[in-house]
């Protein structure tokens, strides 16, 4: 599947995975904690980039997704290398800065490395949150499409905050789907990958769909499933999604980045990308465009 690759289309889809992330973090956000019922009743169906919601954000904000995305991005791209250390170090200059959000178990591994230099959070049971799946996207760009560096690299990051088997599980499929995807994969082939996931780890499972799109890994990974596979578009992958409520901004965002690889820049609606902040959408044009060309993918090219 890899053989083939041709880097512009390459670049269009990891480009189209990061935008469609932040646009899929600060669509959701308004109707993060929502219930599907709560979303009807208010907006019929929620489709536009607005702001507010329990965060109070402007419209096209991108929350703690984006930002810790961002924080791995760039340790990569200013030591030009993977430095676990510079990852954990940009997590907690951004925590003093103080986000506008941040989860519970994110919040306790940064300060864990803050106090004692701890790069790796204790096993945790509990810790099956979806706060290390939702940064994966640009250590899948930067070990595209090596799949054993993928997962060496998705477990050192995710185990700064969450060290769980499901965790890790979804961290790595999430990786592969991303890697796959950005290559040009069809939808059958990436339902091969998920399935594989479930035989694994049968509580993935999907079908039938529960509904449940909170912030534990495995209903965030249902939501994203479900509505990737059953959409058609960017758009309805997206829209489908968000309207779940619950970690909405979450959901959103890793459906985004899987459609948007999957999809590719010119399934993204211009009246989205319109909403959002120029300044993130600028570092995320360049910084994409580094990782991916620091890439064994890229290396082909250089
Ligand atoms: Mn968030
Ligand atoms: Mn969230």
């Amino acid at each position: 599947m890899f053989q083939n690759y041709n880097l512009e289309e390459i670049n269009d889809r990891a480009r189209a995975a990061f935008v469609g992330m932040a646009i899929g973090d600060a669509l959701g956000a308004t109707v993060e904690f929502m219930t599907a019922t709560e979303i009807k009743a208010k907006y019929g169906i929620f489709r536009e980039i607005i702001g507010a919601g329990w965060l109070r954000l402007k419209p096209g904000q991108v929350t703690d997704d984006t930002e810790m995305a961002l924080c791995i991005a760039r340790a990569i791209v200013s030591q030009q290398s993977w430095s676990v250390e510079a990852i954990a170090r940009n997590f907690a200059n951004w925590l003093k800065s103080k986000p506008v959000d941040c989860g519970d178990t994110c919040r306790k591994g940064i300060r864990a490395y803050l106090l004692n230099g701890t790069l790796e959070s204790p096993p945790n049971q509990w810790d099956a949150g979806n706060g290390a799946a939702m940064r994966m996207l640009p250590v899948a760009l930067y070990t595209l499409p090596d799949e054993q560096l993928l997962t060496k690299y998705a477990l050192e990051q995710a185990h700064i905050t969450h060290n769980n088997p499901v965790s890790d599980a979804a961290c790595i499929c999430l990786g592969k789907l991303l890697h796959m995807a950005i290559c040009g994969a069809s939808k059958h082939q990436l339902r091969r990958e998920v399935d594989g996931l479930i035989t694994r780890f049968p509580t993935f499972s999907f079908d039938p769909y529960r509904g449940l799109a909170t912030g534990y890994v495995v209903d965030t990974l249902q939501t994203v499933f479900y509505w990737f596979f059953k959409g058609k578009s960017f758009e309805e992958c997206l829209v489908g999604t968000v309207n779940q409520g619950g970690d909405a901004d979450t959901t959103g965002a890793i459906c985004a980045m899987l459609a948007g690889a999957y999809y590719g820049m010119d399934s993204i609606p211009q009246r989205w990308l319109k909403k959002m902040d120029k300044k993130v959408i600028s570092e995320i044009d360049a910084i994409t465009r580094q990782l991916v060309s620091a890439s064994p993918a890229g290396a082909v090219y250089r």
